[in-house]
């Protein structure tokens, strides 16, 4: 039993990052309209994320903490029409079965919260508790209990930078919430969460990459792409600073980016990346996912479609910018 969710468990959080990624979507999805976001030593000693979501019942809380205990759907099979981040109700029980976690959840009708405490998957802990309306998780000695898997961590500097990463592309798919990350004690990133994309480019990657913006606007029969890529002359470009979202969903996709740089043609030099923040939406019936657990990649149906689309799009807002 215990083995068995230790293996299940390092499948889907194989980093601190991958542990950021799960309990900030949690947040996401609780409908949070601020997250926050402390790390120290790199994720290794601990990562604590507190939100203002919907909060857990102290049944939920329990339940939560089972796995496949989802509360968001039953059955998976077109990822774009749900609406949710997560569906698979693994991430909270893995998180729990190779680190020492805390948590602490209230909903707004009630007047108290719970306060749970884990360690190596084995509940300590489970009684009432004053708290905020919403959920905050403490996260730590990830791995204490799964030594092999400790030894592959990076470099504090490292695993921060994969942190931050996950954090700077969830906050710029979601403008309307403010997120706040520090690494120990020291401000990394803070969002203004007034839904203003712009404001949240600023944020992310400062003044010189926000002045030099270009606004995406078109649309096609069957999508609607919306968002901002640099100027091509640029000097922080590269692959690493293009986010495509499909209806809200992160995608990593070699074809999108590919589109980009065809949109670009002889504007950029060879071998440069534009910074693109760009949105899809289209009807979810229009596309099939699957995802792999931990992996950031998402297999989509008509990728070729959305690519030309997307290609356009920013052709034309090329064509019509101050160069
Ligand atoms: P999933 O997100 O796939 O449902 P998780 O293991 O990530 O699975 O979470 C399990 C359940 O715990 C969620 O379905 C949700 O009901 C609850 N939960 C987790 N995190 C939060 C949170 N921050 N706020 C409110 N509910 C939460
Ligand atoms: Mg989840």
């Amino acid at each position: 039993q215990e083995v068995v969710s230790k293996i299940a468990a390092g499948e889907v959080i194989e980093r601190p990052a991958s542990v950021v990624k799960e309990l900030v979507e949690n947040s996401i999805d609780a409908d949070s309209d601020k997250i926050e976001i402390k790390v120290n030593n790199g994720g290794k000693d601990l990562i604590q994320v507190i939100d203002t979501g919907y909060g857990m019942t102290r049944e939920d809380a329990e339940l939560a903490l089972e796995r496949h205990a989802t509360s968001k759907i039953t059955e998976a099979n077109d990822l774009f029409s749900i609406r949710s981040l997560g569906f698979r109700g693994e991430a909270l029980p893995s998180i729990a079965a190779i680190s020492r976690l805390t948590m602490k959840t209230r909903t707004e009708d009630k007047l108290g919260g719970t306060l749970v405490k884990i360690n190596g998957g084995e509940i300590k802990k489970i009684e009432d508790a004053g708290c905020p309306i919403g959920t905050n998780i403490i996260v730590k000695d990830l791995f204490y209990n799964t030594p092999v898997r400790y030894k592959y961590l990076k470099t504090s500097a490292t695993e921060i930078r994969r942190i931050s990463d996950i954090v700077n592309r969830l906050a710029l798919a979601y403008p309307e919430i403010t997120f706040k990350l520090s690494h120990n004690q020291k401000k990394v990133l803070e969002t203004p969460g007034n839904g203003n994309l712009m404001d949240t480019i600023l944020s992310v990657y400062g003044k010189e990459v926000a002045k030099s913006m270009i606004a995406v606007d078109y649309e096609d029969k069957y999508m609607q792409v919306s968002g901002y890529v640099s100027k091509p002359n640029i000097s922080r470009a590269s692959k690493k600073h293009q986010s495509f979202f499909i209806n809200r969903r992160y995608i990593k996709s070699r074809a999108l980016s590919e589109a980009i740089s065809k949109a670009y043609h002889t504007l950029l030099a060879k071998g440069r990346h534009p910074i693109a923040i760009l949105t899809i939406k289209l009807n979810p019936v229009l596309v099939d996912v699957n995802v792999h657990p931990t992996k950031m990649e998402v297999n989509f149906s008509r990728e070729k479609e959305v690519a030309s689309v997307l290609q356009n799009g920013v052709k034309e807002a090329l064509s019509n910018a101050d160069l």
